[in-house]
């Protein structure tokens, strides 16, 4: 960087950095930071946040993202708030920022996940992709907090966020009663989705 740097832009260096040390997450698609809904009066909001990269020149979008309840919680209900999100692609414009930011981001595995989950849409017309937008830390999430996400295949409960086995990859297969609820399950299950698709189409060939 050259030339002088104006205090509030250092301010918003300081508190940058010190908000990615403490809750900064990245995966394979960039940097994500998590903010509760009406948090203001204890930590930065993501409107907060956003000002200060919007003074460092740092590209970022804000997403809703809902997290579960913690653990000593008393109430079950997820919990609302916020994503800041820098895309990969743009974390080069915050390392002049926070040097030591390259070296992590260099570290991500190429396979990492990132913040969408695909399952495919069997439609009479044929086989669509739908991308279901999470919160970071879908990874993490245990298999009772997967099965409340609905990512379980619903006739055998295996964990659809596994990308290991390719026989099992999630379809949206839905209950004929029920065609707006999504309804994840895996390959093996729905035959990958073909038995839908020519209920579908069949459907649609009576109906024309
Ligand atoms: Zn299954």
């Amino acid at each position: 960087m050259t030339g002088a740097v104006a205090p509030e832009v250092r301010a918003a260096q300081r508190r940058i950095v010190s908000t990615i040390n403490a809750s900064g997450k990245l995966n394979g698609d960039g940097l994500a930071l998590w903010r509760e809904a009406n948090c203001g009066e204890w930590k930065a909001t993501a409107a907060d946040i956003s000002r200060d990269l919007d003074l460092l020149q740092v590209p970022h979008t804000i997403v809703t993202a809902f997290r579960f309840p913690l653990a000593s919680s008393y109430s079950k209900a997820m919990r609302e708030g916020e994503e800041v999100r820098i895309l990969r692609r743009d974390l080069p414009h915050l390392v002049p920022w926070m040097p030591s930011l390259e070296q992590t981001v260099t570290d991500i595995p190429e396979d990492a996940p990132g913040w969408d989950f695909i399952l495919f849409q069997p439609r009479a017309e044929g086989m669509a992709l739908a991308k279901l937008v999470l919160p970071t830390e879908w990874p993490a999430w245990s298999k009772k907090q997967t099965r409340a996400a609905r990512l379980v295949c619903a006739e055998c409960d295996y964990d659809l966020r596994d990308p290991e086995d390719e026989t099992r990859l999630p379809y949206d297969v839905r209950l004929p009663d029920q065609p707006k609820r999504r309804r994840p399950v895996c390959g093996q299950c729905c035959n990958n989705g073909v038995d839908e698709m020519e209920r579908l189409a069949a459907l649609a060939g009576t109906s024309s």
